[in-house]
């Protein structure tokens, strides 16, 4: 097997049992998330496996800008018709959030859909919170947006 592939494996491992792991460059202390075997800083490749948080940042949620004109007109267009978003699907976006431990990605955020998006996206950065999401047959990891203390 592939270094590369081991690490992904060992990412899933990880994982099943319950953690959600990221890896720590020894050389520069660079945080990688999703776990790279070379760091993408220094190239260094003394890679440690380290349990994170969970907490993050939303800093951009993607489609708000895109999207809020095309659904005022679909909306416009709808209107005599029925549910055509799909739901399940409208519970995540698109957006770029950062770990506590520093490395930002690109990510689904869940707790954001099309009738919030635009409110959270004026408060930026919010919270959120890894996850484990439950898929066929194997387990990744989502973020998502609990809300505001109230
Ligand atoms: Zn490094």
């Amino acid at each position: 097997m592939k270094k590369y592939e081991l690490f992904v494996k060992k990412w899933y491992e990880n994982l099943e049992e319950g953690k959600i792991t990221a890896v720590k460059c020894n050389e520069c202390g660079t945080v990688e998330f999703p776990p790279v075997y070379v760091c993408r800083d220094c190239s260094g490749t003394d890679m440690e496996w380290i349990e994170i948080s969970g907490n993050a940042k939303i800093l951009d949620i993607m489609d708000v800008k895109y999207m809020s004109s095309s659904i005022s007109v679909s909306e416009m267009q709808g209107s005599t018709g029925g549910t055509s978003n799909g739901v399940s699907k409208e519970d995540s976006r698109p957006a770029v959030i950062q770990l506590e431990e520093g490395p930002m990605l690109n990510t689904r955020i869940y707790g954001v859909n099309s009738t919030n998006k635009e409110e959270l996206w004026e408060k930026l950065p919010l919270d959120c919170k890894a996850f484990i999401v439950q898929k066929d047959g194997f387990k990744t990891v989502g973020f998502m947006y609990e809300g505001e203390e109230e």
